[in-house]
């Protein structure tokens, strides 16, 4: 049991007189958490902290909790921290009265900004004693910052951080710079804070705490356990705290479900698929159980939300709002419903289609399609929505019923208008022999291979951002060479020589390690890139560059790219096959004691702009890739 765990937090007087939780307490448990490995004592740290502010009201503690997950807004809202390197270096130069180059130089000795901060912070500028920080006051200037924009905005930005740091004490400079970057990196994942917001919520609503509080826990595991699950199924239903967290304080975990439900325009986390390599493994998977097949067309995702009060957005496999970008479709799904279909939460994939020919473009095509639109004129890649599940329907919530049954809704609550919205081609078969052909069929037909899904039963109803067993993508490439792609990050770059003078010869790519929250190289890329491609790199990559490779990226020093990137863009490769390597770092000691694995004759396919570098392939996949290579090779 963490000591730690019995402290009180002192609360301070905030701006409006009313007390308020300091930003040090929140330091404090930031600090514990990085002290320690073991998942059961973060998780008693964080509820701790929960429980103490819980009494504050919802307010601070929807703000304590989104400090935790290093955000301002819930994922859909779009309202990123992730201030750039350089802004950053000038806020602190002007807390400190010191150059900018010197700070850059501290930079290069420390490794990361927020010891930079925490470094300097003796020689912070202070007139007097400054008030101390609360929890509330950093959150604001956060969301401020976050939202600002404008030519002018960027030195308010800069004022507005150093009058934060002036205020800091302790590690506080530290973790609020950290917080800045969007890379607090401390090992606390959201699941744990959602876990430590259900265990809070038992003790406040049962008024423990201190040792009693331990005691129940450590006693009444079963119950805790439920609790935490169910928050978790609440939020990838209703990802939103300040929706989630009030009724938290107010009612019992349990009546949670039926409080907060999935509401459209609030996006569900998307259900995701697991990648087969043989259609025989389809089978074997559903022996015995009913599933169809879908055609899996290649295009964006698109969850389509209509509210009873006509209005309509549209949200992306990121839960980003796309509702500008796909302004057309935005305006026409109203008509594609029955006059009794009110409300509803359609999944689909928009894809771009020749309106002449009446036929599917590839997915380059739609990439060409201008993020903000406007104009009906402008309008010059067309889309076609093929709608492949039904979530919500009329004020109910559809998720827990059968795959079938939300296709029958589906079907008969729509109508399709062709080349403008259709539902995805789907039969139900069960011979190798008519799965491949149905899967040749869909090549034919500009797709990228079949989507196999559990049709009956609680196993088939949608299980929102699981990559489930229950969905399974056949993709013709995986037929042949390694599975699926792979979705990496851009780390660094090296100058381009000859005919690519100008422009970057080659990158360094890493993968993604959610457990230690590293980028783990995995290849150097310089091939499948068209001259276009080349060009867009060098413009969007410029405004990434940093001076030094984070801490956090993990790479062999014969590697070194010429410039190196913030974690930011994420591409799609693909390659001939993965091996063990002595230079790169991906999933080091996984496979090999103590070797990495790295991919061979790696191709560009195209840049992932719908993920985040968090979502890029994790060292678990690149391991799972290389070990399921070896067994075919068996
Ligand atoms: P993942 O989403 O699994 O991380 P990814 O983004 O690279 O990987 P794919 O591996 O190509 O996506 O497969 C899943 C995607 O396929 C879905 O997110 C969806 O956009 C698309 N898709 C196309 N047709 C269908 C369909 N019939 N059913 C479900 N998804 C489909």
């Amino acid at each position: 049991v963490a000591e730690g765990a019995e402290s009180k937090i002192m609360l301070v007087k905030g701006d409006n007189g009313n007390m308020a939780v300091p930003f040090s307490a929140l330091c404090e448990a930031f600090a514990k958490v990085e002290a320690t490995t073991k998942r059961l004592e973060i998780l008693e740290i964080v509820t701790d902290l929960f429980l103490e502010i819980m009494k504050c009201g919802p307010k601070q503690l929807t703000e304590c909790v989104y400090l935790c997950v290093n955000r301002v807004a819930p994922e859909y809202e779009s309202i990123e921290l992730g201030i750039g390197e350089s802004l950053l270096i000038k806020a602190i130069a002007s807390a400190t009265g010191r150059t900018p180059e010197k700070v850059k130089n501290d930079l290069k000795a420390l490794g990361d900004l927020g010891k930079v901060a925490e470094a300097n912070r003796g020689k912070q500028l202070t007139m007097g004693a400054p008030k101390p920080l609360t929890v509330s006051k950093v959150f604001q200037a956060f969301r401020d910052i976050a939202t600002s924009t404008g030519a002018a905005s960027m030195q308010k930005k800069v004022n507005s951080i150093s009058r934060l740091l002036v205020s800091c004490k302790g590690n506080e400079a530290k973790y609020l710079i950290r917080l800045l970057e969007g890379k607090l990196r401390i090992g606390l994942a959201e699941q744990s804070v959602l876990a430590a917001l259900a265990h809070s919520s038992i003790l406040y609503h049962r008024g423990l705490n201190g040792k009693s509080a331990k005691k129940a826990i450590a006693s009444e595991d079963g119950e805790f356990q439920e609790a935490a699950a169910t928050i978790k199924s609440v939020f990838n239903e209703l990802p939103d705290y300040d929706k989630i967290i009030p009724v938290l304080i107010k009612e019992e975990y349990k009546n949670l479900p039926d409080l907060c439900k999935l509401t459209p325009g609030i996006p569900v986390k998307p259900m995701l698929a697991h990648p087969t390599k043989a259609i025989s493994e389809v089978l074997d998977r559903f022996e015995g159980i009913a599933f169809t097949c879908e055609y899996k067309y290649d295009g964006e995702r698109a969850q389509v939300h209509h509210m009873d009060d006509g209005r309509c957005m549209v949200f992306s496999r990121n839960l980003e709002n796309t509702s500008e970008k796909y302004f057309d479709i935005v305006k026409a799904a109203k008509t594609y419903a029955k006059s009794e279909t009110k409300s509803f939460i359609l999944d689909c994939e928009a894809v771009a289609w020749d309106r002449e020919k009446e036929c599917i473009l590839p997915f380059q095509v739609l990439t060409t399609r201008k993020r903000k639109l406007g104009k009906e004129e402008d309008l010059k890649v067309q889309v076609c929505l093929f709608a492949f599940d039904l979530l919500y329907l009329n004020g109910e919530s559809l998720l827990r019923e059968s795959l079938e049954k939300r296709r029958e809704l589906l079907y008969s609550s729509f109508d399709i208008r062709p080349g403008y919205f259709q539902y995805a081609i789907s039969k139900d078969l069960d011979s190798i022999e008519d799965i491949q052909k149905f899967l040749d069929d869909s090549i034919e037909g500009n797709c990228e291979g079949l989507m196999v899904k559990t049709l009956q039963g609680e196993d088939s109803s949608y299980e929102p951002s699981k990559r489930s067993r229950n969905w399974l993508k056949v993709k013709k490439d995986y037929l042949a060479g390694i599975g699926d792609s792979l979705d990496l990050v851009v780390v660094g770059a090296y100058t381009g020589k000859g005919k690519r003078t100008g422009v970057y010869g080659g990158y360094l790519l890493a993968c993604y390690d959610p457990d230690s929250e590293t980028y783990q190289t995995i290849c150097k890329i310089g091939t499948g890139f068209s001259e276009q491609d080349l060009e867009n790199g060098k413009k969007e990559l410029e405004q990434y560059i940093i001076p030094e490779p984070k801490s956090y990226y993990s790479f062999g020093e014969s590697t070194k790219p010429d410039v190196w990137f913030e974690p930011a863009r994420v591409w799609e490769v693909k390659a001939a096959d993965l091996s063990i390597s002595p230079v790169y770092k991906a999933a080091e000691g996984l496979a090999d004691s103590n070797k990495g694995i790295s991919l061979r004759f790696p191709r560009f396919i195209r840049v992932r702009d719908d993920k985040a570098p968090e979502d890029a392939t994790t060292s678990n996949q690149v391991l799972d890739m290389y070990q399921s290579q070896k067994l075919n090779q068996q």
